[in-house]
């Protein structure tokens, strides 16, 4: 059996993690090592792996990723300054976790295009 991911290991309470929402699908924690001053990334509590897994099935999951995130950036006070949401899907965009999560990331200027 595929061990958990570690997101899933954070919100069962078996690794540490600083845990700043949860519903019944999706929750959010503060990234680790943060690009922005505010670095969140919200998470299904299922454990879809990536953008491409998303299908009927699953888009009510992906839309509550999307209401999260713009809840978490008015709670952060990033609703009026802006900020971006980044998913990576894949090796190319250098995806690191295979647990689908949007980055919220704001609290500075972020630079355009991403490298
Ligand atoms: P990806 O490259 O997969 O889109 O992003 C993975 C993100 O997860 C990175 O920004 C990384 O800093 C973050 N991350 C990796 N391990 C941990 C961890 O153990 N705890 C938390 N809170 N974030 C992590």
């Amino acid at each position: 059996m595929s061990q958990s991911s570690i997101f899933t290991r954070i919100i069962n309470g078996e690794m540490p993690g600083e845990i700043v929402y949860q519903d019944d699908l999706v929750f959010a924690i503060k990234d680790i090592h943060p690009k922005a001053p505010v670095h969140i990334l919200i998470i299904p509590r299922e454990e879809i792996g990536m953008v491409n897994e998303i299908g009927q099935s699953n888009e009510h999951i992906a839309g509550r990723l999307l209401s999260v995130a713009a809840k978490l950036a008015k709670q952060f006070n990033l609703d009026k300054s802006g900020y971006r949401l980044v998913i990576n899907n894949g090796r190319d965009a250098g995806q690191e976790i295979k647990h689908l999560h949007v980055h919220l990331l704001g609290g500075r200027r972020l630079t355009w295009p991403p490298g």
